[in-house]
């Protein structure tokens, strides 16, 4: 399966999620232009969206599956959204808009 990005697997803290992109008429559905399945670890993302858009609803999904395994959101009354939201845009402009710092990160990969 054609996961839209040239992976198809994701490692986030000790566990594989998968990649794939949802038609429109799931994204619909949802109304959600990104979802994460905890239980199959798995992270849809919309194939309507622009590249870019694409990037960035993958990396809120993933900080999603972040914040899940450290408990961040166990919270009672916390929306996670109000936390993955700017956090996700924070991280994912700080490593695109520093190429030399993401080079330099990834080699202690
Ligand atoms: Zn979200």
């Amino acid at each position: 399966m054609d996961s839209g990005f040239p992976f198809s697997t994701i490692k986030v803290l000790g566990h594989k999620y998968a990649v794939a992109l949802m038609n429109s008429e799931r994204a619909e559905e949802s109304g959600c232009v990104g979802l994460l399945d905890r239980n199959r670890l798995t992270i849809f993302v919309a194939e309507h969206l622009a590249p870019s858009k694409r990037a960035e609803t993958l990396f809120h999904e993933v900080v999603h599956a972040a914040t899940d395994a450290t408990g961040l959101m166990d919270a009672p009354g916390r929306d996670d959204e109000d936390v993955v939201n700017p956090l996700s845009r924070v991280l994912f402009a700080i490593l695109t808009d520093n190429p030399l710092l993401t080079t330099y990160l990834l080699s202690f990969a």
